[in-house]
């Protein structure tokens, strides 16, 4: 288990600043910008950033055993590789702060139980939820279900647009980033690695 899913930690660690401070921070930001935080149209802003941030930041008050601590035992026999593909999400860069998001397709091959389907949504929310980068997220999302549900494999792949190149700098739009972890089965047979690449891009 990485620190960063240890939230608890994380949490008690920083020093969280009170909502004046957070707003106080906002209208710095502003001005830094160029404009003037007293003009009407931005006077409710640094209170709206602030709670929105609370929503787009949500993941750090989340811990991944809160999402998989139920699996569902009875498989009926069903030890075949279960996907969800096309998990939607919206994240930040945490070299930009400016967003990124794109689809994540997770998937595993049960060895002692299978999760709901919505819980794998729920992880991929948990961790797009904080400062990331793509390649974290996606080892984080792998290494978490690996963890929890024992699985015999896990794969996730995301394509992910990054607002930080289509934005500013060499302005690269509508590229993709695809970054993948693949553990147990999908890392030691080629075939089943073949076989998610084909499900999730199919
Ligand atoms: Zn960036």
């Amino acid at each position: 288990m990485d620190a960063i899913a240890n939230n608890a930690d994380l949490l008690a660690a920083i020093d969280r600043p009170t909502q004046e401070e957070a707003e106080a921070a906002v209208r710095t930001l502003i001005r830094w910008a160029g404009d003037d935080p007293s003009r009407e149209g931005l006077l409710d802003t640094p209170t709206r950033v602030a709670k929105a941030y609370r929503e787009l930041f949500s993941g750090y008050e989340m811990a991944s055993e809160d999402v998989l601590s139920r699996t569902f035992l009875d498989v009926a026999g069903y030890n075949e590789m279960v996907i969800v593909k096309d998990i939607r999400f919206h994240s930040h860069c945490e070299h930009h702060m400016v967003p990124f998001s794109g689809v994540a397709h997770v998937a595993y091959v049960p060895n002692n139980g299978v999760l709901g389907l919505s819980k794998m949504a729920r992880l991929v929310d948990l961790y797009a939820r904080r400062l990331q980068t793509q390649e974290a997220m996606t080892s984080q999302i792998a290494h978490s279900l690996d963890d929890s549900l024992r699985p015999k494999g896990v794969a996730v792949m995301i394509e992910a647009e990054h607002m930080c190149m289509a934005m500013r700098g060499i302005a690269k739009q509508g590229s993709k980033t695809l970054t993948t972890t693949f553990t147990g089965v999908f890392e030691t047979s080629a075939a089943d690695q073949a076989r998610f690449i084909m499900l999730a891009r199919g």
